[in-house]
């Protein structure tokens, strides 16, 4: 079907973002849905608190320089307010920043498979991607993505821990990464699962920026914070690349729901912390659970676990489905599972243990 509006052609090479399915009714069984690695738990009675008192005056525009975040988050990582972006969630920050560095035809390194939003967000802006496959343990090969860089590329993702196979990328690796790249590649951390992060040689992605001027953390509400459905993500970097993020953002993007709540939330962080540890142990006992039964999990310090099932991918989420399970599968590779409520993982246990018995 065509009107003859002439569309870009680049158009034509960006993939759809399938989101994770909905949790689907199943008969007798609580449905749960682990396929967007949302945090299981209800916002923060304080949260909603804030966010309900929030809506009466939505007849309003948020405040555009979204100051009050701002100044939470420079307060928060100890960091200047002109070297934070805020943006519609972090893949919203994303898209600003391809927008600041690339040129039809510029080049964007990452892991791959990694976050499925990179190649959409690189294809939309007529740049192109650089996918360089994860080693045989799942983690990035930062060796060889540096070898990746040439002189078209300007821009390189690096997402630590890794969404959907899990394992972080360690602070020494993503120094000696950083020292092979020209400085005027910028190279992003994308950390939107740090708070799940426990390893002892997790990257300090902060101290990493303070030494390396072309060293940008994007950083999402989301996951940990549990606020997915509000859009709210930022960016820290130094102040050249702050200030052309800002000029990219979507005016008025960040809506005054989400300001509040997430600077609600940030003071509140004690207490969802205390929700990010059952996670984690969570997360500790379906790894450890899957592997007792034979499973090759690799490492995850996220909120998921990545079963690398190759031609099984699509059995085992009907698997999963027909017990009222909805998880995420990458047809042809594997099936990431969120971590969710103890009963769900409870049952993505049982219908892994019967799956290897089939
Ligand atoms: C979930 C996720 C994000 C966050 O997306 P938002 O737009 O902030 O909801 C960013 N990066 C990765 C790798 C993710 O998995």
């Amino acid at each position: 079907m065509t009107n003859g509006v002439r569309l870009r052609k680049t158009l034509e090479g960006v993939p759809a973002y399938k989101p994770g399915r909905p949790a689907a009714p199943t008969e007798g069984l609580t449905a749960y849905k682990l396929s967007s690695n949302e945090n299981p738990y209800p916002p923060l009675p304080s949260v909603v608190q804030v966010v309900a008192d929030a809506a009466a005056s939505m007849n309003r525009y948020p405040d555009m320089a979204v100051t009050r975040l701002t100044e939470a988050l420079a307060e928060r990582w100890d960091v200047p307010t002109t070297h934070i972006a805020t943006g519609t969630g972090s893949v919203g920050v994303l898209t600003q920043l391809i927008n600041i560095t690339c040129e039809p035809g510029d080049e964007v390194v990452y892991a791959w498979r990694s976050f499925e939003a990179y190649p959409i967000v690189v294809a939309l802006a007529g740049a192109t991607s650089v996918q360089v496959p994860v080693t045989d343990t799942a983690e990035h090969d930062l060796p060889a993505m540096a070898a990746a860089v040439t002189d078209r590329t300007r821009l390189v993702l690096v997402c630590t821990p890794n969404n959907p196979t899990g394992p972080h990328v360690t602070d020494a690796a993503l120094r000696e990464f950083l020292g092979s790249v020209p400085s005027d590649v910028l190279v992003v951390v994308d950390e939107a699962y740090l708070e799940f992060n426990t390893a002892e040689d997790a990257p300090d992605a902060l101290a990493i920026y303070r030494e390396f001027p072309n060293v940008a953390v994007l950083r999402t509400f989301s996951k940990a914070y549990g606020l997915a459905g509000l859009r709210v993500g930022y960016c820290i970097a130094h102040e050249d690349v702050a200030t052309a993020l800002r000029k990219a953002a979507t005016p008025f993007g960040v809506s005054d729901l989400a300001e509040r709540a997430a600077v609600a939330s940030l003071a509140a962080y004690d207490e969802l912390e205390v929700r990010v540890k059952a996670l984690i142990d969570e997360r500790e006992r379906v790894l450890s659970g899957l592997r007792e039964q034979g499973w090759a999990v690799p490492d995850t310090q996220a909120n998921f676990v990545w079963l690398p099932l190759g031609e099984d991918t699509v059995d085992f989420a009907a698997a999963c489905q027909e017990q009222g399970l909805t998880v995420r599968p990458f047809p042809g590779d594997g099936v990431r599972c969120t971590i969710g409520e103890t009963e769900a993982n409870d049952r993505l246990l049982e219908v892994a243990a019967a799956f290897r018995h089939r």
